[in-house]
């Protein structure tokens, strides 16, 4: 297997199984094998973290004072799972979808989770995007019940005491929007809420995080959305955004409220604009547990893709420092995923200068040189090692002289990819990688169909946004879709159970290539270069298990794992597995004292 690490450190001391099931001090209930409660009667009923609805047993029904406040008969969670998914079939819109799994998860979360895990293909794309886009639009209207933390600008000064309301001792993960930039929607301000608990959803889904120690939170400055001042539904603060200094003293409040009350909670922050999104994430990504999907996960899912792509062509990861790479785009998006890639070269062996020529970047103006007057921060390194060329060709003309082995169309300009170009492109490469990325399908560069029929089915393929397989003269050929879902909850979860201080570029690196590797043989060679994502919860794991050894190997992890990992035989996917929340029921004890 290609870039494979081993994860299993062999030693001649073999400890039982019971003494290899540690936790990092803050995480000793992490996976409860039972649930002990002060609470009795409608108080356990009413707690979507207990509630088993029809499926508590007869004894805990006498245990928790709840005979006779339910029907008589019990049943098994699979059952329960059939009668869910019978209504559920029964709805056409995906809001109505929507709506009904958020009113199971208010009620029921084991039985939610046990739902959305088990239909992780079709649910995923309504509790997350594109539906939450639309539940976001109209979350004022559709609000039914309180989830989360909300920090406004009129909460300045009292943030630090403020967290203690949140009635949980062990948070693990916090998902932070401040509704600035929601998905492909603008600004939402306070209806963006619907990301964060979103997001946690497919964290607990797809990385098997406790439920119970998950918080979406809210940083609410307010919103320019003008729909949104005069809707007398909306329920953030009534004021336009607050900018400048003041806006960075609020998201440093923020920061410190809820490291100082949980200090090892990974804090994931979330459709931020791209003019806050990477100074944010450079301000606090050394000194808290914390990352940028937007930023960080989207370059990472990207960078796997074209790891397999040079996997499909019979390429190793190390020959990705020999890629010439046009990308069509150089926005805020386009210059993550070039970064990410750029790093990724560095990372398997490319020196600076390489890293940088082996892009040539196009925007609305053409090709990119050090004679391009106006740059943007990002695009400068690229610009300034471009002097080889004519400031602004066309992507055609780009596409000519240079001879890409990558395409990239990262612009938000549907069918940016013309023919002519595709065809210049296959000429002289085996295996043309393109990637059209943007969103929505609408709006993607080609589609598959006009890239595998351009290329005569030479191309490998992988898009932003979901396309059918396409039939061309009898053959079938695949379409892989980079989703963000294959790379955060595995980092989430492996930087957590390493007890990791911090998330690093190398833990991102170390998650593409784990992804990458997650793809089967046959399946790569069939043409997709991304797993199923109904086997989401075992990528999750070799993802995972990747980032907790670089946690360990940068001494970055807890130092009781170090130490053990150093001096016993642990197989780190094993340990992750076995961290991993389960939505199966669990015993519910009364105790007086819990
Ligand atoms: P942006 O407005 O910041 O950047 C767009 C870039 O495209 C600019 O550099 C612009 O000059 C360039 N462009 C416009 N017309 C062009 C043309 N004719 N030829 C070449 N370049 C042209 O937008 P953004 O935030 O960077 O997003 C761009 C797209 O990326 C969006 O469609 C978004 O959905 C998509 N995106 C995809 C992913 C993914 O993982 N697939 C992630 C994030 C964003």
């Amino acid at each position: 297997m290609i870039g494979h690490r081993c994860l299993k450190r062999c030693s001649t001391v073999v400890r039982s199984a019971q003494q290899l099931r540690f936790y990092p001090s803050e995480h000793t209930d992490y996976t409860p094998t039972a649930i002990f409660t002060t609470q009795t009667g409608y108080d356990v009923i009413h707690d979507p973290l207990m509630n088993k609805g029809t499926g508590f047993n007869r004894t805990e029904k006498d245990r928790l004072l709840l005979r006779g406040l339910l029907p008589p008969r019990s049943l098994d969670m699979k059952i329960q799972a059939r009668r869910i998914m019978a209504r559920y079939n029964t709805l056409t819109d995906d809001i109505d979808k929507y709506l009904f799994l958020v009113q199971l998860q208010d009620r029921n979360e084991t039985l939610f989770y046990h739902v959305l895990a088990s239909n992780i293909k079709d649910m995923a794309p309504i509790i997350y995007t594109p539906t939450v886009g639309k539940a976001c639009q109209s979350f004022a209207t559709i609000f039914q019940r309180a989830r989360g933390m909300y920090f406004s600008a009129e909460d300045r000064g009292e943030m630090r005491a403020m967290v203690y309301n949140y009635p949980v001792e062990h948070v693990d993960v916090v998902v932070v929007t401040d509704g600035g930039r929601i998905l492909g929607l603008g600004d939402l301000g306070a209806n963006g809420m619907g990301i964060p608990i979103g997001k946690l959803s497919l964290y607990v889904a797809a990385g098997g995080i406790n439920p119970g120690r998950v918080l979406p939170c809210m940083i609410d400055v307010g919103t320019n959305n003008e729909n949104l001042l005069n809707d007398p539904f909306y329920l953030g603060i009534n004021r336009k955004r607050i900018t400048g200094d003041e806006y960075y003293e609020i998201v440093e409040e923020f920061m410190d409220a809820v490291t100082s009350r949980w200090p090892n909670v990974l804090i994931q922050f979330e459709d931020f604009t791209p003019d806050k999104a990477p100074k944010i994430l450079d301000k606090y990504k050394n000194r808290f547990l914390t990352f940028n999907d937007d930023i960080q996960g989207t370059g990472s899912v990207i960078v796997s893709g074209v790891l397999n792509a040079l996997r499909a062509s019979n390429q190793s990861f190390s020959d990705l420092q020999n890629q010439r790479v046009v990308v069509a785009g150089a926005g805020a998006a386009g210059l993550g995923v070039v970064n990410a890639i750029a790093n990724a070269m560095r990372k398997e062996g490319a020196d600076d200068l390489t890293s940088l020529k082996n892009f040539y970047l196009c925007d609305k103006d053409g090709l990119i040189t050090s004679a391009r007057k106006v740059l943007t921060r990002e695009q400068t390194p690229f610009a300034q090692v471009r002097d080889d060329m004519e400031e602004g060709l066309s992507l055609y003309e780009t596409v000519k002289r240079v001879k890409p082995t990558i395409l990239l169309g990262i612009s938000g300009i549907g069918g940016l990819f013309k023919e002519e170009t595709i065809r210049e492109m296959s000429k002289h490469v085996d295996r043309p990688i393109i990637f059209p990325l943007s969103n929505p399908t609408s709006q993607s560069e080609a589609t598959a169909e006009q890239i595998y029929t351009w290329t005569e089915g030479k191309a490998v393929f992988a898009s932003g946004s979901p396309f059918a397989e396409v039939v061309l003269n009898g053959r079938t050929y695949p379409t892989s879709q980079g989703n963000n879902m294959f790379i955060f909850p595995g980092v989430g979860l492996g930087s957590i159970v390493a007890g990791s201080k911090r998330i690093t570029s190398k833990m991102f690196h170390e998650a593409s290539k784990a992804l990458a590797n997650s793809v089967p043989a046959d399946r790569l060679q069939q043409g997709y270069i991304y797993p199923d994502v109904a086997d989401i919860r075992s990528v999750t794991i070799e993802v995972a298990a990747a980032v907790a050894l670089e946690a360990i190997e940068a001494g970055l992890a807890d130092r009781s794992l170090r130490d053990q990992f150093h001096e016993e035989n642990i197989d780190l996917k094993k340990y992750v597995a076995e961290r991993m929340w389960e939505p199966n029921y669990k015993p519910i004890i009364y105790s007086k004292t819990k």
